[in-house]
């Protein structure tokens, strides 16, 4: 029984009231078809929708089954539809993206109904309104009739106790509405139907009762309810529902929304590209940051090789830098014009001293120390490297072709002369001023890493790995070269294409391109016929007697052969060049020898006579005194690099002088030093003739007891380890010798008391932390940029869902009218962001990890590394997450306005 007691109805807009229904009193029967007639606008859809439970009546009372529904909450009502009300339109109301048995479904779906049953009451309602055939055409596959068929199937699917029809007739042809009125007939019998129409003869023929509306009140009404009818007992509780329900799950609203994207798949995907696009700058710069300390993580094992551990005698703290630069900012003081203010550079420089004096470490290696080192576990490090401070310079004599054109002669000489001599050649030209820089760079002998495995493990060996103390290795870089200066050095050159190099590279006319070297073959490099000897100190240094001894008691003998003592010969035996694997192999270009010919000089040296005049009487400095040269000098005889000649006057002044002194000898050194800067050092050697003498006073040093092979512990260590990740066994074991605990070395027990702190360096670490470091920053500031793209579509996706909002209002009131919640329309919208945000991050995870397998390709030859640009899957998930997030936020607002749509004026918008 459902009964109005004095209904009224206001509708306040901001311009006037409309008074809609001015106090409708009426009660239903349970079974009989009533129809309402009246003319349009007095009142008949809001009397149905108030009947409906679809709009609020302002004033009177609804009374259901004997309740009064003043005390009705939303979820009363929406169950009250959902449950007792089937609501049929005259434009139908169906839902344009789902099938037609969706739509009959939906509001099963809405009361929360199984699958299987929702589907099989959906096909009986439509069987039974004569659709069998259309289950699954879309409502715009319809014709009109067939479309009020399918809304009359979903009002009756739910089998509600009344049906409300809003004019179902009134878009169909006269043949059709009959059909459509038989049918509405045919159900009718069990139920409360009340029609609306305002065609008289439908209502005459079909109805059972006609109630007549006249501006919002019933003038008429055929079949009235007659008082002892109505039972007046109403109760003031509102219902409580046990196990009526209108519930629609999120999946349900999820699965609405699913299919309402599909059916706009171009919109759909456009959405989700524009959404994906700050994901993919995003994901690319974590893409880029997370490849690139991959790529340096890669690299970290390969440059270890290149970048050991090192202890040094003197060396920086680096933590110190940051204090240096601290120091270097100026408290600003405001300037006045027509003043000069005073830098004072002497503060400056006494700060600086000051704290480059903190920063520098001095550590005492002892003999314990490196006695602690070589203990340490084998497993630990790949090979360490010992240095002694030698200069194997002078004790290292190479064969040479010398001479020119028809008078060439093989010598033997030293490295240091033969560079001295070359370094003379280079100051007579125009490249004067880099000659001596370019003595320094050029490398020379140096001691390898005793582990040859671990060389091999590095390098492709042409032959063997040195291992024996006469065996020494060429290495070659990855390009397959040595530069020339290096194999001038080692008398790979002859003196004549020597010059004939610097005539080229000085566009000198005397150049012969007959004489270019390009190349040399492997086995020319390893020939037997290469002569290099190291002689021992005692060999080389000879005590000068007479007026010599007094300015210097050594003297250098050039002439290899009067050297009489055995010296070590040593053969080229392997050419090593990195492997593919290594870009920063342990060893960089260069002659190496071994660790059993360090020590074999140490042996031979000791002892020697040099050696035990400089720990007598300090270091030999040779530097010129009172003009006259002392200490070590070489004398050699080499053609001056511009003919007699050409040579500057004053320059052939002073060799006259020279001679004429007769001390030609030492002045000839000194001013062929001189004459370094003058750019003719090599006028003194008098026209390439024999026993031409000159000294070059660049390349003269002090000659200490570690140059000389006379100190045989080690000023500086280097320690190999056998992989990133496991170099903090070594610095552990450094650091322990810091420590506060007692440590035993070759069964001696040393108290921490007796050790010096010893400082190690290990710059690799130091540079990988800077890079992630730099790495980061940079991924940061990126990513804050690129946020902005994330903003701009998360704005973009809200004002879509409005769109959306405004485009879905009829599904929203058909929801509505169905039961549905306020909840479930702001899930539906809520589902719809869900699946773009869902979307868009996919789409942009995938484009990135498109992107970054193309970049991959592109750049892997370039920097031989695979995965330059790779997402991290944890990133990749987070994005995703971050994308649907950020849509869910966007879709917030136009979600909960959807839900508070009224679904009168939502099912009123056309
Ligand atoms: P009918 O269905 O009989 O043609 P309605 O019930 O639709 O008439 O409308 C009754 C009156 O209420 C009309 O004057 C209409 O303009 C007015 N009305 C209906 N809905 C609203 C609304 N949401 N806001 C303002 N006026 C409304
Ligand atoms: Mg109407």
């Amino acid at each position: 029984m459902l009964k109005l007691k004095n209904v009224t109805k206001d509708y306040v807009t901001s311009s006037e009231t409309v008074r809609a229904l001015r106090g409708v009193s009426i009660t239903f029967r349970d079974r009989e078809f009533v129809s309402v007639l009246g003319p349009s606008g007095c009142g008949k859809t809001t009397l149905l929708n108030i009947i409906g439970g679809l709009d609020k009546y302002t004033s009177g009372d609804l009374i259901i089954n004997e309740r009064s529904t003043k005390s009705y909450k939303d979820r009363d009502w929406d169950v009250y539809r959902n449950h007792r009300v089937g609501f049929i339109f005259q434009s139908y109301n169906l839902i344009p993206h789902q099938t037609v048995l969706g739509n009959v479904e939906l509001a099963l779906t809405i009361a929360g109904i199984s699958k299987e049953e929702r589907t099989e009451r959906a096909k009986r309602a439509l069987d039974r309104v004569g659709l069998s055939e259309q289950y699954y055409k879309r409502p715009n596959q319809l014709s009109g009739g067939q479309c009020q068929r399918v809304a009359i199937a979903r009002a009756l699917v739910n089998d509600p106790e009344i049906l409300l029809a809003d004019e179902p007739t009134g878009a169909l042809d006269t043949v059709t509405s009959v059909q459509i009125m038989d049918l509405i007939r045919e159900i009718a019998g069990e139920r409360l139907v009340i029609m609306v129409t305002h065609n008289p003869e439908l209502a005459e023929q079909y109805s059972t009762r006609i109630v007549r509306l006249l501006d919002g009140q019933i003038i008429e009404d055929t079949d009235p309810v007659a008082e002892e009818e109505a039972a007046d007992t109403v109760k003031q509780t509102a219902p409580s529902n046990g196990k009526e329900k209108a519930k629609m799950s999120f999946l349900t609203a999820f699965k609405l929304s699913a299919r309402n994207l599909i059916s706009k798949k171009a919109r759909t995907s456009m959405v989700g590209f524009a959404g994906s696009i700050g994901i993919i700058g995003i994901a690319m710069v974590l893409a880029f940051s997370a490849g690139i300390k991959g790529y340096v993580a890669s690299m970290q094992d390969d440059m270890l090789s290149g970048n050991p551990i090192t202890i040094t005698e003197t060396t920086y703290d680096l933590n110190a830098l940051t204090g240096m630069m601290e120091a270097s900012d100026k408290v600003e003081i405001l300037k006045e014009p027509n003043k000069v203010y005073i830098n004072s550079v002497i503060e400056y420089v006494a700060e600086m001293s000051e704290i480059s004096e903190t920063m520098l470490i001095k550590n005492n290696i002892t003999k314990s120390y490196t006695d602690y080192i070589r203990a340490m576990p084998k497993e630990y490090y790949n090979a360490m490297l010992f240095g002694y401070g030698l200069d194997t310079s002078h004790s290292i004599y190479v064969g040479y072709e010398a001479g020119f054109g028809e008078s060439k002669t093989n010598e033997v000489i030293s490295i240091a002369a033969l560079t001295s001599k070359y370094v003379a050649t280079l100051k007579g030209t125009d490249f004067a001023q880099y000659a001596s820089y370019v003595t320094q760079i050029a490398p020379s002998f140096k001691q390898a890493p005793n582990n040859p495995d671990y060389i091999r493990s590095q390098y492709d060996v042409y032959g063997e790995i040195a291992d024996e103390m006469d065996e020494i290795m060429l290495v070659i870089t990855p390009d397959s070269e040595l530069s020339d200066l290096l194999l001038a050095r080692l008398g790979y050159y002859s003196e004549e294409e020597f010059y004939n190099l610097v005539y080229k590279a000085a566009g000198d006319e005397r150049y012969d391109p007959s004489l270019d070297v390009t190349y040399f073959e492997y086995d020319e490099l390893l020939s037997e016929e290469k002569t290099i000897t190291w002689y021992p100190n005692d060999a080389i240094f000879t005590k000068k007697t007479g007026m010599m001894a007094q300015a210097s008691p050594f003297g250098y003998e050039p002439d290899a052969a009067n050297i009489t003592a055995d010296g070590v010969e040593l053969k080229v035996t392997g050419i090593l060049i990195a492997n593919a694997g290594t870009t920063y192999g342990s060893l960089s270009s260069g002659i190496y020898y071994t660790e059993a010919l360090t020590e074999h000089m140490l042996r031979e040296n000791a002892e020697s006579e040099i050696v035990k005049y400089v720990e007598e009487n300090g270091d030999i400095t040779s530097m010129s005194y009172g003009g006259m040269p002392i200490g070590v000098y070489y004398t050699y005889s080499y053609r001056p690099f511009y003919p007699e000649e050409g040579m500057p006057e004053v320059l052939k002044e002073i060799a006259f002088v020279g001679k004429s002194l007769g001390i030609e000898d030492m002045m000839g050194g000194a001013m062929g030093g001189a004459g370094g800067t003058g750019g003719a050092g090599g006028s003194m050697g008098g026209s390439g003739s024999e026993g031409g003498v000159d000294f070059d006073m660049s390349s003269l040093k002090t000659i200490s007891a570690r140059y000389l092979g006379g100190v045989d512990v080690a000023n500086n260590i280097s320690i190999y380890p056998v992989s990133f990740d496991d170099k903090n066994l070594v610095t552990s074991y450094l650091d322990a010798w810091n420590g506060d605990g007692d440590i035993t070395v070759n069964g001696e027990v040393l108290s921490a008391e007796g050790r010096d702190n010893i400082t190690y360096t290990d710059v690799l670490e130091l540079v990988i932390n800077m890079i992630n470091t730099m790495i980061d920053i940079i991924s940061y500031a990126l990513i804050a940029f690129t946020s902005i793209s994330l903003v701009v579509s998360t704005v973009m996706i809200g004002i879509i869902t409005y769109i959306s909002v405004v485009e879905r209002i009829k599904e929203i009131g058909v929801i509505r009218s169905l039961g549905g919640r306020k909840r479930d329309v702001s899930n539906l919208f809520i589902a719809e962001t869900f699946i773009i945000g869902l979307l868009a991050g996919l789409i942009g995870i995938g484009a990135t990890y498109l992107i970054s397998a193309i970049v991959n390709v592109i750049l892997k030859p370039l920097i031989g590394y695979a995965s330059i640009a790779a997402l991290p899957i944890g990133n990749a998930i987070f994005l995703v997450c971050l994308s649907i997030g950020l849509t869910l936020i966007s879709g917030l607002a136009p979600a909960s306005s959807a839900a508070k749509k009224d679904p009168v004026v939502a099912l009123r918008t056309e």
